[in-house]
């Protein structure tokens, strides 16, 4: 019999919060340039690869300071359906591409990044894959939220694209 290949790394399998104290490579402890440019590279395997499709774990917020948060963050009238589907669920990821994952994972923990990491800040750098290309990149990203979402049925995992 062939053993099945292991679908999620046992990383993906602890949020956050059961980690204690907080797990490696987590961003509320460390979020400066110099300590994710560390993280960033530990997970660097091959130095011709320079395109990051990552994937951060962010905090829980209740419906209601989500919603809250939400108006007052991003510029709009209403609340984004995205908000209150993550708001209802526990266990929240952000996927994101990007050729400098330093300095934009530092955007995204400083709400300096994408909407959703404005109302959810990321708390822990979950992984990094490297490809090639800009075109490599952004095939591989929704495929690795839809490995996600087929694998931890009860996470929220956005992928803005
Ligand atoms: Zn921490």
């Amino acid at each position: 019999m062939i053993l099945e290949e292991k679908l999620v790394e046992d990383r993906f399998l602890t949020p956050w919060w059961e980690a204690d104290p907080c797990p490696d490579d987590c961003l509320c402890h460390a979020s400066s340039q110099s300590e994710i440019s560390r993280m960033v590279g530990k997970t660097r395997d091959n130095p011709y690869f320079n395109h990051a499709v990552y994937v951060l774990e962010c905090r829980h917020r209740p419906e209601k300071s989500a919603k809250l948060l939400a108006i007052n963050a991003l510029d709009v009238k209403s609340v984004p359906g995205w908000v209150i589907g993550a708001a209802r669920s526990e266990r929240l990821l952000y996927v994101g591409l990007s050729k400098r994952p330093v300095t934009r994972i530092w955007h995204h923990a400083t709400a300096r990044g994408a909407n959703f990491t404005k109302v959810f800040p990321p708390v822990r750098l979950l992984d990094i894959d490297w490809h090639p290309t800009l075109a490599d990149s952004y095939r591989e990203e929704p495929k690795k939220a839809q490995h996600l979402r087929k694998h931890l049925d009860k996470a929220f995992v956005s992928q803005p694209g």
